[in-house]
């Protein structure tokens, strides 16, 4: 699986520059707050055409990439912010969205998470003690909220799967 190229051109969602090395966090997120499923008309081409086209306020949102059980896509590039996390310290990190609507594969769409995290944590040697769930930005966003209920694994159980592939570079994608 490659990282698809859907990287928007320059707007209102692209912040100013990051910098990577050992500081920098990735943030994980859920598309929908709350442990339903989201509809299944909430693809990826859903979130991509909100992000072109966003309500009125919300112009500034965007997040690096965006991945289901078959699919990762790129929407930012890495050397730019963008607003996911609630806070500006937060948004210095680098943000992978996860989908849920309901018919998708949860946990492949997880690993595929997780793969993502342990490819950028080697790419530019961010630690794992810097994989952080967007809550830990803001206490009020229960984001990822399954993952926080414990469902699929729970965050500990994402933790783990991102160390384990952390260990074998067979699983990590091209960066784009
Ligand atoms: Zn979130």
């Amino acid at each position: 699986m490659n990282i698809e190229n859907r990287i928007l051109p320059f707007g209102p969602n692209y912040l100013g520059n990051i910098v990577r090395n050992s500081e920098t966090f990735i943030t994980i997120h859920e598309t929908s707050e709350g442990t339903d499923f989201a509809p299944e008309n909430r693809t990826i081409e859903y979130y991509e055409d909100r992000l072109k086209n966003p309500p009125k306020g919300l112009e500034q949102i965007g997040y690096h990439f965006l991945v289901s059980d078959k699919r990762v896509v790129q929407f930012i590039p890495l050397n730019f912010r963008t607003a996911h996390a609630g806070s500006t310290e937060g948004n210095n990190s680098l943000a992978i969205e996860r989908l849920v609507n309901k018919n998708i594969d949860f946990p492949k769409a997880i690993a595929n998470q997780a793969k993502l995290t342990a490819t950028l944590m080697h790419k530019y040697g961010i630690p794992i003690t810097h994989v952080v769930p967007h809550t830990y930005w803001n206490p009020r966003k229960s984001c990822p909220a399954r993952l926080l209920a414990g469902m699929f694994g729970g965050w500990d159980g994402f933790i783990s799967q991102v160390e384990t592939f952390s260990r074998n570079q067979d699983f990590f994608f091209d960066i784009l």
